[in-house]
């Protein structure tokens, strides 16, 4: 319940999706609706589990309705969250058993229903993981729904979102994010979740600045409010004073002037002032972020994510799909090269069809390259379409979650079968195709020496890489505190990565979030990557920033950061070296 009103309260949350926004909030109260609970008689059963399936199927229209409606391409393409809620409708335990309960119990649907989520509480309580808390969540918003139509309650209209606001709410299903009217969403703010919560995932692609895990931003904050949300630092101030309200507005006018001056890096070579030259790619997942990739002077795409294209349904995607993709792929970016990732499915994505979702520790099971080589004949129609379109342009397959050798080994035999099969059928492809690993466990950065005899390239996944050294859920929000990129054990293992592919000869790349982050790029450099991929939009700053450096400074600057022994230490000598260097580039 909201309380008096606050007056220049700030609050602390995780930063969602960039960017500094002063408005009026709007706030979303999910009060939880009293559930009737009554025993019925035995000629009642039948009547009821029909009134129970009748608000299935309402929930069912509803949600298809509400996808029908969404006519943005950009939102349309995350409306699968839709397909999975309507999946949940279709769940066996949740149907049969409610329906067993109201048979069996004599009791009304309501009661019913509420006995099965109690039930399906206990098994996802006993599971540690925030994965499936997530899926967790997505059973409660839809049970929601379905308690409202068996109450005959109206469901919040927040599709009738009026003027501009930023949206407070506990906690926003997809399903609500994807109803509103999003041209009157100005920001988002949640009292739960992270980074890579699917809002905040919507909220960066479609440049809506948000900040989530607020924890007390609904008691906190009346609908009406004036808010600052700061989505790159996470702060949220409730009512600023006018001189707050001032200071936001000139950090933010001080970020808008350096990203229109950095733009103007984004055609200049990334060339360091004592001439080395590394290349600046673009991680992408839709052909349609290419422009996006040329325009911030991004020099080919370095990670093609492939899992939006077996995400969006319930089917497996066709080869001629697949080919089609990486054609345009490769012809818009010709003479540019383009690195496709074979699917890396599992973790905290996972295929309706087949039965990761279900894992107790999916970071660490049947994921990417383990599950292509487990369903084989699925892996074979993705190669086949990245090996038919390498004839269209400049294509490089790279391979996720290699462990080991003997995967590795595997992979190129599928690979090879793929290959020989094109050649029987006089099909078109690139014969010198150039095939990488990336290097996301630690035991493959242990035997990177043995994988880089095995590879043409090497891509490192800081993302998982620094998931699985440093033992840190990376989408679990309690232990984000301890994801440090520049953690003397990820450093060491990136020197040891770096050296063993230079011993064979071979380019090593860098495609997770980290090196989307000047302050790491400048270690980066110094470490000898020779590849930074990252998101488009980060390109110029971290163009500009490598074009003032000095490549001898920062391998000095490398040798130094091994003297200390924590992150920290390491972060604040890396910021005073930039600060020195970069005053006016270097806004905290
Ligand atoms: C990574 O792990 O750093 C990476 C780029 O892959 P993803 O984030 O898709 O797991
Ligand atoms: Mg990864």
């Amino acid at each position: 319940m909201a309380v008096r009103q606050q007056i220049n309260k700030f609050i602390q949350g995780i930063g969602a999706s960039p960017g500094i926004l002063i408005g009026k909030a709007y706030l979303i109260e999910r009060s939880k609706v009293r559930l009737p609970q009554k025993r019925i008689q035995p000629d009642q059963v039948e009547e009821e589990v029909k009134r129970f399936l009748k608000a299935i199927q309402e929930s069912r229209n509803q949600l298809t309705e509400i996808k029908l409606k969404i006519l943005d391409p950009e939102v349309r393409r995350h409306s699968f969250i839709l397909d999975v809620h309507v999946m949940i409708l279709d769940d066996k335990m949740l149907i049969q058993d409610t329906v067993d309960t109201i048979r069996k119990k004599k009791v009304n649907a309501e009661w019913a229903l509420d006995l099965t989520l109690e039930k399906l509480d206990i098994v996802f309580k006993t599971i540690d993981d925030e994965y499936l808390r997530e899926r967790r969540s997505d059973l409660h918003y839809v049970s929601a729904r379905i308690f409202r139509n068996l109450l005959g309650k109206k469901h919040d209209d927040i599709t009738r979102i009026k003027g501009k606001v930023i949206v407070v709410a506990h906690d926003l299903s997809p399903a609500d994010t994807l109803q509103m009217n999003l041209k009157n969403v100005a920001g988002f703010i949640t009292d739960i979740g992270g980074k890579v919560s699917h809002t905040a995932i919507l909220s960066r692609s479609l440049s809506i600045p948000s900040v989530a895990g607020l924890e007390v931003a609904t008691s906190l904050i009346n609908g009406g409010d004036l808010l600052i949300i700061d989505g790159d630092t996470g702060e949220v101030v409730i009512n600023p004073t006018e001189e707050v309200s001032q200071s936001f507005l000139e950090r933010k006018r001080r970020i808008r002037s350096m990203e229109r001056d950095i733009l103007k890096y984004a055609s200049l070579p990334a060339e360091t002032r004592d001439g080395v030259r590394v290349h600046l790619q673009a991680n992408i997942e839709m052909v349609e972020e290419i422009s996006s990739v040329k325009m911030h002077g991004g020099e080919g795409v370095g990670l093609f994510r492939t899992e939006i294209l077996y995400l969006n349904r319930k089917d497996i995607p066709t080869e001629e799909e697949h080919f089609q993709t990486y054609r345009q792929l490769a012809e818009d970016l010709f003479p540019a090269t383009a690195t496709i990732r074979t699917l890396d499915i599992g973790g905290d994505k996972f295929l309706p069809n087949y039965s990761s979702g279900n894992e107790m520790n999916p970071a660490m099971g049947l994921r990417a390259i383990r599950f292509s080589l487990k369903e084989a004949d699925i892996f074979k129609v993705q190669l086949k379409g990245i090996l038919r379109a390498s004839a269209y342009g400049k294509l490089r397959i790279l391979f996720p979650m290699i462990s080991g050798v003997e995967e590795i080994r595997q992979t190129k035999t599928i690979l090879e079968e793929v290959r020989k099969g094109l050649v029987k059928e006089r099909i078109a492809f690139d014969r010198g195709i150039k095939v990488g690993a990336m290097i996301e466990i630690p035991s493959a950065s242990d035997i990177s020496d043995i994988l880089a005899k095995e590879v043409d390239f090497f891509s490192i996944g800081t993302n998982d890489l620094i998931q699985y050294t440093l033992a840190i859920d990376r989408i679990n929000e309690h232990v984000s505190y301890l994801y440090k990129p520049l953690h003397p054990a990820i450093l060491r293992i990136i020197r040891e990565i770096v050296q063993s592919a230079h011993q064979a000869k071979i380019p090593v790349a860098i495609c997770g979030e980290m090196a989307a982050e000047p302050l790491y790029d400048i270690v980066l450099l110094g470490l000898g990557l020779d590849e930074f991929s990252m998101n488009p939009i980060s390109i110029p700053k971290v163009k500009k920033v490598l074009r003032m450096s000095r490549f001898e400074e920062t391998r000095t600057l490398v040798e130094k950061l091994f003297q200390f022994s924590t992150a920290s230490e390491i972060e604040s000598y890396v910021r005073r070296w930039m600060a020195e260097r970069f005053p006016k580039d270097f806004i905290q």
